[in-house]
């Protein structure tokens, strides 16, 4: 893999990348005023189209002088509320309420959108752990590097939005991306509290530094992440909280007008995921029954669920117990489980949060 060339513009303020050499093309252009919905393109060779490509959706919203905001969903592909949000801010908005820019891509990971899987069926990868991506690999891998290479370096905001996934239920929540810098933090924060989200969680994925906040992270842009309610489901809470929380963001940053609508619920409770003892991880090959609700707050040795043997019917189940104490932020979805499956994630109160974001 190739990394991409750092490269410090002073009329920008910060260090922006040099695209690395790509053959990826639209007919959206990022820097026309107007609202362009469409397309951009990366060149593919599969059997039945020699010269042709995989089209991404893509569109843009610019209007007068402001900064540019990068939102994304279908990062995974059956997480739907922020695609379904995203798509009907750009079917309403109109480019006058706009002092700035708005880059958005819907259904990023194109192919797992339209699978309504996790994964990308063409490649297998998760996009989420391809960052910086690689224009001379699979796909997924492709589309991460243009979303790195091409939108991060003109874009101040990045707004990341996720529901959970098929495999886990999730309190809906506006996610902190922990930045490298103290400034960076302190932005970051203060921007997904104006989200205006019920909870309200910094997740650092153990120090992942393969995903798109990650990447936009590194690359100095204030980062905002979601996660809505998860199990492959369409919640009308959680879509409401989403399209409430875009809005905000957008009047955040300036680019819309007026002040986030902070509800009376939002913000009500600010977490911090705590590291591997956060995580509640079978070791069993068996059918989970969650016991702890989500939401529910536990202390460590609390019974969390339990891992029945169906095969043995003589062999008592497995129980799974809470490793601290804390507040149920994630719990697994589907029956089966497997050994490393992730059973439930636990968050506890960060309260430096508001002292260092407001
Ligand atoms: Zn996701």
């Amino acid at each position: 893999m190739t990394n991409p060339t750092v490269v410090t513009s002073e009329s920008q303020g910060r260090a922006r990348l040099a695209p690395r050499r790509n053959s990826v093309f639209s007919a959206v252009d990022l820097d026309r005023p107007g609202k362009q919905i469409g397309t951009f393109s990366v060149p593919q060779s599969p059997h039945d189209d020699a010269w042709g490509a995989v089209q991404v959706p893509l569109a843009v919203i610019k209007n007068g002088e402001g900064p540019t905001i990068l939102i994304e969903a279908g990062n995974h592909g059956d997480e739907y509320e922020g695609p379904i949000a995203l798509g009907e801010l750009l079917r309403e908005i109109d480019p006058s309420e706009v002092s700035g820019r708005i880059i958005a891509i819907p259904a990023i990971n194109i192919r797992a959108v339209e699978a309504g899987t996790r994964t990308s069926p063409v490649d297998g990868l998760n996009f989420n752990r391809t960052f910086p991506g690689d224009f001379n690999g699979t796909l997924t891998e492709q589309i991460a590097a243009y979303v790195n290479d091409c939108l991060f370096p003109v874009s101040d905001y990045f707004l990341d939005l996720h529901s959970g996934g098929s495999s886990l239920m999730i309190l809906p929540s506006a996610i902190i991306e922990p930045s490298p810098t103290p400034e960076g933090h302190r932005r970051n924060i203060a921007a997904t509290l104006a989200f205006g989200a019920p909870t309200v969680v910094m997740v650092d994925n153990l120090g992942e530094t393969r995903t798109s906040t990650a990447a936009a992270n590194l690359q100095g842009l204030v980062v905002i992440g979601s996660e809505m309610a998860g199990g492959g489901l369409v919640s009308p809470e959680a879509l409401e909280i989403c399209r409430r929380g875009i809005r905000n963001v957008l009047k955040h940053a300036g680019i819309l007008k007026g002040e986030p609508e902070i509800v009376p619920e939002a913000n009500a409770r600010v977490l911090t995921v705590p590291g591997a003892k956060a995580y509640v991880v079978s070791d069993e090959d068996g059918v989970f029954e969650p016991v702890s609700p989500l939401g529910a707050m536990v202390k460590a040795g609390d019974v969390a669920g339990r891992i029945h043997f169906l095969r043995q019917p003589a062999r008592e189940p497995v129980t799974l117990t809470h490793p601290i104490d804390g507040i149920v932020f994630a719990k697994r979805q589907p029956g089966r489980v497997r050994p490393g499956n992730c059973c439930f994630v636990l968050a506890v109160d960060y309260p430096e949060a508001l002292a260092d974001g407001i």
